[in-house]
């Protein structure tokens, strides 16, 4: 049996705070990891001119869902779910990620949870695990399942280890440099390709 584990931004949906600070014109909160590397201390500032802004989880998701899948998603989705199990592995929170998984028929989504109060205020978040990408397929593994694994950044590259094939999507330079051991493409018919080579089945490309 095998499935299929994808990272969702970058790959299905645009990253969400880019899109966000985009959308409401505050530049300090197109900080990504690779400007803060400590996660923690990241999602602090961004919770901190949230609140510093007045915006509450209804004006994000409201904004959120102005945005759309990447141009091709949907499609992919439905092609990758007809021949695979599939679970969407992210680093992502399901609160912000819900219009657009709405969007993409709600795929199966392993991510993590914001804390909100009951002014609708993001106080908190609670990751729901370390390393949530490698240990959800150590954890298909012990279930007896092959993984294929396709993400587009360093946050995937345990992930892509993990699993029996990995594949990059759109990656940057700098990661596909580093990461030579995986095929890597940037069209959603390269990866079909890519998913069905490393398939053990006799799947057709269709
Ligand atoms: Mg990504």
């Amino acid at each position: 049996m095998e499935i299929a584990c994808l990272d969702l931004e970058g790959v299905l949906i645009p990253e969400i705070w880019i899109g966000f600070a985009e959308e409401t014109g505050i530049t300090e909160l197109r900080a990504t990891t690779r400007d803060i590397p400590d996660y923690d201390v990241l999602m602090r500032q961004r919770l901190r001119i949230l609140k510093e802004n007045n915006l509450g989880l209804t004006d994000i998701q409201s904004v959120i869902s102005g945005m759309s899948p990447m141009e091709g998603a949907i499609e992919f989705v439905t092609w990758l779910k007809e021949r695979f199990q599939l679970v969407i592995l992210s680093d992502t929170f399901y609160e912000f990620s819900e219009p657009l998984m709405r969007q993409l028929g709600l795929p199966t989504l392993f991510c993590h949870r914001l804390i909100v109060d009951s002014n609708g205020t993001i106080t908190d978040y609670r990751l729901r695990q370390k390393d949530p990408k490698r240990q959800c397929v150590k954890a298909f593994h012990s279930l007896n399942f092959r993984v294929i694994a396709s993400g587009d950044s360093y946050n995937d590259t345990t992930m892509l280890s993990e699993a029996e094939a990995g594949i990059l999507f759109r990656a940057p330079a700098n990661v596909i440099e580093e990461f030579p051991q995986y095929p890597s493409v940037s069209s959603y018919e390269e990866l079909k390709m890519e998913f069905l080579k490393a398939s053990e089945r006799d799947l057709s490309y269709k």
